[in-house]
């Protein structure tokens, strides 16, 4: 069978930029969305050069401008948009609704991936602390929109990715392992589920062509990633041979502290909402349906940093 054609769309973005290289490395003819918004953003310009030269079509195509939109979705099978979402960088999660609207108008899209990649936002619309709930809230305004115009698609449930929390140790606002000392989450006991991004774009792309996904939740819980914060720190230790100090957070000084971002670890570390579920009938776990993709696991992640 044909591999399908994927227009991959935020794709110079920290997550885009993965999905097109494991789209391009899983044989797929692949599209990438070239915005001219970006102007004279010279490192964004680069890697879409550098996509071009290793296989990619370029598309020009804009959310201003929404024909540009329905034409490049047009020339595909199937469309991943990681548009951002994080706050501390930006949160453009509602423009989605213009592609939306383009994939119903074009008709022939046979899979839409929206811009999900983190906590199953259907299982914590009611229980997020706020204010990062808006995230999810806003990613189930998108779901609502895909479902009721009857677009098939998968959504990808990707939990931590490793570079913001295995990195920083899971202390909110680092993404460097200290060496000295390190901020525990309560009894720093509670677990959660990292993922290396290179891994959630190959399990992402895996999906598109498989009729097991096919309008479900992918969640990527590699079982030797699903790790307390406590672990994660032993992990680090003993890569750089040392005994952090540890300081303990409770709920309580965290939740007083509350920034945005801030309240998505809280969620993960104190409240456990990662790892407070069985998947089920609902869904899929990505390393039991590819077991041939050899998974970074968190300590081979973490010898990045020695
Ligand atoms: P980025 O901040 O890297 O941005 C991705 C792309 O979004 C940009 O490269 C750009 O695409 C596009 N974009 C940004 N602003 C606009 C705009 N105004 N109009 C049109 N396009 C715009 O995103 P991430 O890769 O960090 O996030 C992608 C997804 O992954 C989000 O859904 C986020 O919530 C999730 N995520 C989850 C994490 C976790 O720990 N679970 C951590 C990080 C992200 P272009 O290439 O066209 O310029």
């Amino acid at each position: 069978m044909a591999k399908s054609k994927v227009l991959i769309i935020g794709g110079t973005g920290y997550l885009g930029r993965r999905l097109v290289k494991a789209s391009l490395a899983q044989g797929h003819p692949t599209f990438v969305l070239n915005r001219p918004d970006i102007g004279v953003d010279i490192e964004k310009v680069e890697l879409l050069i550098s996509f071009k030269m290793q296989g990619a079509h370029l598309v020009p195509g804009s959310f201003n401008d929404y024909k540009s939109l329905v034409d490049a979705v047009k020339l595909v099978d199937v469309v991943v948009c990681a548009i951002s979402g994080v706050h501390i960088r930006s949160h453009n999660i509602l423009l989605q609704l213009k592609l939306v609207q383009a994939i119903k108008e074009a008709g022939n899209v046979k899979r839409f991936l929206p811009s999900e990649f983190g906590t199953d936002a259907a299982r914590v619309l009611e229980t997020a602390t706020a204010p990062g709930n808006v995230v999810f809230k806003d990613k189930m305004v998108v779901r609502k929109a895909i479902e009721e115009a009857g677009i098939p698609y998968t959504y990808v449930s990707a939990n931590c990715v490793a570079g913001y929390f295995v990195g920083g140790l899971c202390q909110f606002g680092k993404i460097l392992p200290s060496t000295d000392s390190v901020v525990i989450h309560g009894d720093g006991n509670t677990k959660a589920i990292y993922v290396a991004e290179d891994d959630i774009a190959t399990y992402t792309i895996k999906t598109i062509d498989d009729e097991r996904t096919l309008n479900r939740t992918l969640y990527i819980r590699p079982p030797k990633n699903v790790l307390s914060q406590r672990q994660v720190v032993q992990i680090w230790e003993k890569l750089i041979s040392k005994e952090l100090q540890k300081i303990t957070l409770s709920k309580e000084d965290f939740l007083a502290s509350m920034k945005v971002g801030a309240s998505h670890y809280y969620d993960v570390l104190h409240e456990g909402c990662l790892t407070n579920f069985e998947i089920g009938n609902e869904g899929e776990e990505a390393s039991q349906l590819y077991p041939e993709v050899d998974y970074i696991t968190v300590e081979e992640y973490l010898k990045r940093y020695v």
